[in-house]
């Protein structure tokens, strides 16, 4: 008989009922250090105390009102992020395949408005991962997430991971834009380099066609920038926005230039919950924290921190791991081939720690980015167990 719940997810048998920084507790009363923040979502930590006041404060006034009237909190953090981006404009939206839909949408509108409606095509590279509306499987093209679900929107090209020869032959006359995550989270950790960034946008900009960057997982200072395409220094159209933008509460954005966002008038697009007041109260206050002298720095320190002591696991345990990869708090740990990334996630449980598989046999490290020293020190610990662990088993 099916579940009551969709059976769509291959869950843990852990059941969390609270948390506090980067420590989650499970019903058996257990205590997990979480190196996976939700996906780095938590991006401030369980129960972060100044987000809580913020959400109880709001929803002790308001909780939703539609978009047919004025929601203070939209423009206070769409200014926030203007203030501190490229972009000149945000819209609101709950989740990050929602911001894919709209990223999406921008594109073609703004080709159609500049007389150049044919141009439909997004080009987009392997591992990637957007979202899981049919728009967003379809920007995959990934067969365990397309297989069954066509037909697809058509209007993509899939290239591999890092061809230059490829991408140059694949742009034309129908091309859109390219939609790329500065660093690939679901797609094992993959940083691209400035080089390639700055190349890309060198590209779009000599074929008149947008850049739009996803950085659901890596942005919002996850990388020790507030986006990570910051590193490259370059200046993309359209770039996505969820996960950590709330802090837990659910909230995606898309920023853009005024150009890239000039097609989007009234009634073209729109969205019940985008941008509710609960969702602006929160996320405000996570862009206060994170945009605070100091902070962004601070998730550079912690990175260090954490990528030396790293060193020292994978030294110590090299028939586990092969290496560690990523950007900021943004951390893969490569395991060695005979050792799946399921087994250790497994391992990481009953040592007492929280990490997430990711594609290429990679291990994720997502921790708060607010993480404190022995917090870090304590995953380390769990992880050695872990890693010791897996070792005995294999
Ligand atoms: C999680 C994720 C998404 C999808 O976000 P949802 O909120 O689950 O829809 C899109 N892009 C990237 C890079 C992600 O990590």
């Amino acid at each position: 008989m099916i579940p009551s719940v969709l059976p769509t997810y291959a869950r843990a048998k852990l059941n969390f009922v609270e948390g506090e920084g980067s420590w989650l507790t499970a019903d058996d009363g257990r205590r997990y250090l979480d190196l996976g923040a939700g996906i780095a979502v938590n991006a401030l930590g369980h129960a972060n105390p100044e987000l809580v006041a913020a959400l109880t404060a709001q929803a002790n006034k308001l909780w939703h009102v539609s978009n047919l009237y004025e929601i203070a909190g939209q423009a206070e953090l769409a200014d926030k992020l203007v203030a501190a981006s490229f972009a000149d404009t945000v819209f609101f939206t709950n989740s990050g395949t929602e911001s894919a839909e709209l990223a999406i949408k921008m594109a073609r509108k703004y080709h159609f408005d500049n007389g150049a409606p044919e141009r439909i095509e997004i080009i987009t590279f392997d591992g990637c991962f957007h979202g899981r509306s049919t728009g967003a499987i379809a920007a995959s093209g990934a067969e365990k997430m397309v297989k069954g679900f066509g037909p697809l929107m058509p209007g993509f090209k899939h290239l591999p991971f890092g061809d230059h020869d490829a991408l140059r032959a694949a742009v034309g006359e129908k091309t859109a834009a390219i939609l790329i995550e500065p660093v690939q989270g679901e797609g094992g950790i993959r940083p691209v380099p400035d080089q390639c960034l700055k190349g890309l946008r060198d590209l779009c900009d000599a074929h008149g066609i947008l850049l739009i960057l996803d950085e659901v997982q890596c942005g919002m200072g996850r990388t020790g920038r507030l986006f990570a395409h910051e590193w490259a220094g370059i200046t993309p159209d359209i770039v996505m926005s969820a996960k950590g933008i709330g802090g837990g509460f659910p909230l995606g954005a898309v920023l853009a230039t005024e150009a890239a966002a000039k097609g989007m008038t009234l009634g073209t697009h729109g969205s019940t919950y985008g941008g509710n007041p609960l969702a602006m109260a929160v996320a405000g206050k996570v862009m206060d924290i994170v945009g605070a002298p100091g902070f962004l720095d601070a998730v550079s320190r912690q990175a260090g921190r954490l990528n030396q002591k790293l060193e020292g696991l994978i030294a110590a345990h090299p028939d586990v791991f092969e290496s560690v990869r990523g950007v900021g708090l943004m951390t893969g740990l490569k395991l060695a081939p005979k050792v799946s990334a399921g087994d250790f996630v497994a391992a990481g449980y009953e040592a007492g720690v929280i990490t997430v598989p990711a594609a290429d046999n990679v291990v994720r490290l997502l921790p708060a980015l607010n993480i404190s020293d022995d917090d870090i020190d304590a995953g380390i610990a769990r992880l050695d167990m872990a890693a010791t662990a897996v070792k005995g088993a294999a």
